[in-house]
Formats: structure tokens, sequence, C-alpha cells
């Protein structure tokens, strides 16, 4: 069996034969100078200390593990447990790699991060990060999206974050990518690109995967603690990937623990219905890496939708897409409708009201919960508190469950 100690990917960024680095040349300089920095540190106790702390006292960790009684009476098969990301400040995983990222730009003598966001938060989580440690941030975001997350356009200038507005093509994330990578172009010496999940050109899937790696790192300990013994199952749900790896690379040598990644089926399978990337898609190039992907016949990225608008993308992370090949990890879908129930499910069962995103994978754990035994554990990533998606979700399904 593959020996999964973080010494994947190989040193040119690739998990088997995905992930590397597909830049023009300037950038893949740019790319290695940070490769070495992130060598170079990742190690070094003034960054670990600095990165713990942090996490500690800043974001609120370890996250607890709460056993979630009422769901799995009321299912009557295994024993479903949240890895409660959803208590971070900030209320989700991503703040755990905009601290890492934020900190390697600071020890690097850089002074400013640049990021696109869609729905926003990303740019929440890296405009967080960026005050707390004193270097400037500007977030790229379509006009549309800009419009839409009015509330997340609102926090990141509070946090003192500078939103730049993309008017170009169809004014959302694509563009906002675009438009964040040539003002990046502009000044890679002062600036770094911190990318939102474990996607984009190698060192960016492999740092983004060890500063979330803390997740599985702290479950294993906790559940070891709680339980007695480790999980039987562990699900997440996979937009890039990176709060699934984030749970999931502790346990990829422990070959008794069964993994599943969670993919968003959307409204159908047809095209622009879904983003099940790696359950639809085939292997293929996007902003600067290889992965599975859905694409149209000249390669170009087909149209996606999610309900979540975290999981919206047409690629995915490289290592996933390893994962799949290697059928270490098996990756499921669960629709729009599937992942709001189980958003009303969590809420009325546990008071506790899930990001959409993470009621994906709250939704495929009660499926498997259901077909295994009460002596049975299953371990989910509740990547993010719903909090973002109460008015979408009250005005779009909230007549159905009685509001
Ligand atoms: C962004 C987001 C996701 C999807 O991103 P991954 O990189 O796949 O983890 C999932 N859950 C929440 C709450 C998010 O904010």
């Amino acid at each position: 069996m593959t020996d999964f100690s973080l010494n994947m990917p190989d040193k040119n960024g690739y998990f088997g034969e995905y992930g590397g680095s597909f830049v023009p040349d300037v950038l893949n300089d740019i790319l290695a100078e940070i490769t070495v920095a992130y060598e170079n540190i990742k190690d070094d106790p003034s960054f670990t200390k600095e990165l713990a702390d942090l996490y500690k006292s800043y974001v609120g960790r370890p996250s607890p593990i709460f056993h979630a009684k009422n769901l799995s009476k009321k299912i009557g098969g295994a024993q479903i447990y949240f890895k409660r990301e959803d208590l971070n400040h900030t209320g989700a995983h991503k703040i755990n790699h905009c601290l890492g990222e934020a900190l390697l730009a600071k020890k690097m003598g850089k002074t400013k991060l640049i990021a696109e966001t869609g729905a926003g938060q990303h740019g929440v989580a890296l405009a967080t990060a960026a005050a707390i440690l004193g270097l400037e941030c500007d977030i790229h975001m379509g006009e549309v999206d800009i419009k839409k997350e009015h509330p997340n356009v609102i926090r990141m200038k509070i946090l003192g974050a500078k939103v730049i507005p993309v008017s170009h093509g169809l004014k959302t994330l694509k563009e906002a990518v675009d438009s964040a990578f040539m003002a990046y172009l502009e000044d890679p010496v002062n600036q770094l690109y911190a990318i939102g999940s474990v996607v984009g050109p190698h060192p960016f899937p492999m740092m983004v995967r060890d500063f979330q790696a803390v997740v599985g790192r702290e479950a294993k300990k906790q559940f070891e603690e709680m339980v007695g013994k480790q999980p039987d199952s562990l699900v997440a749900c996979v937009g890039g990937g990176s709060n699934a790896i984030g749970l999931f690379t502790a346990y990829l040598n422990d070959e008794d623990v069964d993994i599943y990644g969670v993919e968003p089926a959307g409204t159908g399978f047809k095209v622009g219905e879904h983003a099940a990337t790696l359950t639809l898609g085939t292997p293929g190039i996007i902003h600067g890496f290889k992965c599975y992907l859905l694409q149209d016949e000249n390669g170009e990225p087909s149209p996606v939708h999610s309900v979540a608008s975290g999981l919206d993308y047409p690629g995915v992370g490289p290592e996933h897409s390893y994962l799949k090949d290697i059928e270490r990890v098996n990756y499921k879908t669960i629709s729009d409708d599937e992942a709001i129930d189980a958003f009303f499910e969590i809420s009325r069962e546990e008071g506790i009201i899930p990001a959409i995103e993470s009621a994906h994978a709250i939704s495929y754990a009660m499926k498997l919960a259901a077909e295994k035994k009460p002596d049975e554990t299953i371990l989910v990533n509740l990547s993010g508190r719903g909090d973002k998606d109460i008015d979408y979700v009250v005005e779009t399904y909230g007549k159905k469950y009685g509001i």
C-alpha cells in the first residue's frame, strides 16, 4: 500500500499524474521561490510555534468533536460525530490555511496578500488573517458577486481589506481569478497570491493541505480519547478539497478507515447542473494545474452549479484526483435538495445550523449510517456554520420547511 506520510507530492508538485505547475515562465520562478521558502520555514519553530499559538488563542483550536446522538438515534444505524470546524473564528475551516499563508508571506518579507473570491468566504478569512498579521490585503471580486454577497463585502472592508471590483466578462469568479493573477504579476516580490483551497500550481495544493492537516491530527487524538478507537468512516464535502484533505491526511495510511468525499450533484447530471468533478470529469488543466475537470471538447471548463457556492468549481485538488484513481477515497454525490433537507434536519435535531457545503457531507453520512450497525462510527467534517446561508435558504426553501 502507498505510504501517505506527508511525502506527497514529488518535488515537481505531482500526486501521481496530477498537480504540477502549468504557468508562464515568470510565474514559475516565483512559485519556485515560494516552494523553497516554505520548505525552509515549515519546520522552523519560530513559524510552527507562532502558527500553533494563533490556532489556539485566535482561532479557538482544537475544535471539539461532537457526538450527534439525536441524529444517530433517529437514523438507527451508525453513530455520527462532527468535527466542529464551524466553531472556528470566522466560522469555517478556511482560517486554518489563510493564517498559514499569511504567516508565510510575512516571514518572506511580503507586505500584501492578494486573492480572488467568489461568494466571499475566502476573502473574509484572508482579510482576517491579514488584519491580525499586519498585512495589506486586496481581494478581487466580480461585480455580480459583489452585488450578491453584500454582507461578506462589508466584512472584508471593515477588516481593512480592499475589495477590487472586476467588471469584464461574466463578472464572477473566473474573471476575478484573471484579475487577481494580473495584479499579482505586477509585483510578485511584495505580494503573495493566497490560494483558497488545495488547488492551483505547486506548491499551493501541498501547502494548503499541510495547513489544514491540523484538523485530522486533532481528530485522531480526540476520537481515541472520546470513543476509545478510531472512526470506521470519514466523510467530508469536496469543493476544491481543502477541508476534506485536512481531515483525511491523518488517516490515509489506516487501511481500516473507509473514506468518503462528497461532491455536489446540484439539480442533475447534465452539463451545468452540477459540480461533481471527480464523479463525472476527465483529466485536464485549469488554473495552472492538472486534475479531474468538468470540461468541453476544447478543454474549456464547463459551467457548474451547486446550491453551495463553496462547492461550485469545475476543477478539484490534484491529491483528490490521485486518491480517486488509486481508490483510497470513495467519491459520492449529494443533490441540492438532499443537502437542504440535511441542513434543516441537523438544525432541528442537533441545534447546529451547518453551512450548505457541510450539509452535503452530513447528508451522505446519514445515508451511510443507515446501512451500518449502531456500534459503528462515522466522523464528518462540519466544515463551517450556516449563518452565511440563512437568508438564501429561507427565501428559496422556507415554505417547504414551514418558515
Ligand atoms: C469554501 C468552503 C468549502 C469548500 O472548500 P474546500 O476547499 O473543498 O474545503 C466547504 N465548506 C465551507 C464551509 C466552505 O466555506
